[in-house]
């Protein structure tokens, strides 16, 4: 449970950046990770204890950032955000609160899909804040570099509003590869 583990400490964040999901983004990495995936692309970020504190003030940077007319979204990467849900359904809840849904919300976990549904309230609450899941650990005997946005060919895009309405994974109708 983040509770039992997270500090709410942030390895790093990247404004503008157009790798983390579609379009124009805003990347928070949150610090703090108990899978221990062998070739984990950030395994310095695996300590809970990495990087600085959130702050308010890095919050506020996070929505002016956010608030120019090219940035399509947030997302959330780590670490593991689903162990750092304080931090983050603080700053979603901001986001929602500011621009509504006029913004899109990415997340990479470790947990899949069906783990995460048996999770803790604030999981699933984090999970509701969100348009789009990058679920699932990153397995090195199926790792492909030609995915989009995933490093293993185990992970999924999901269409979170739109699986949670189903009952089902639904993925995501922009997938390519
Ligand atoms: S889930 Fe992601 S951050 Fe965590 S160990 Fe695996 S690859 Fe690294």
């Amino acid at each position: 449970m983040a509770k039992d583990h997270s500090l709410g400490y942030i390895a790093s964040y990247k404004p503008f950046n157009f790798v983390d999901g579609e379009g124009v983004r805003c990347s928070i990495y949150v610090s703090g990770c108990l899978f221990n995936c062998p070739g984990c692309y950030n395994k310095v970020a695996q300590n809970f204890h990495y990087g600085h504190p959130y702050t308010q003030e890095l919050e506020d940077q996070i929505i002016k950032d956010m608030s120019e007319s090219y940035v399509q979204g947030l997302t959330l990467l780590g670490g593991e955000p689903f162990l750092n849900t304080q931090v983050c359904i603080k700053l979603c809840k901001r986001v929602r609160e500011e621009f509504g849904h006029d913004k899109d919300i990415w997340s990479w976990t470790g947990y899949n899909w069906d783990e995460l549904l048996q999770e803790s309230d604030d999981k699933l609450e984090l999970l509701s804040l969100l348009d789009i899941l990058v679920d699932g650990r990153f397995l090195i005997d199926k790792k492909d570099l030609t995915l989009q946005f995933r490093g293993s060919s185990n992970q999924r895009i999901i269409n979170v509003p739109e699986s949670l309405k189903n009952g089902d994974v639904v993925i995501w109708d922009k997938l390519v590869h």
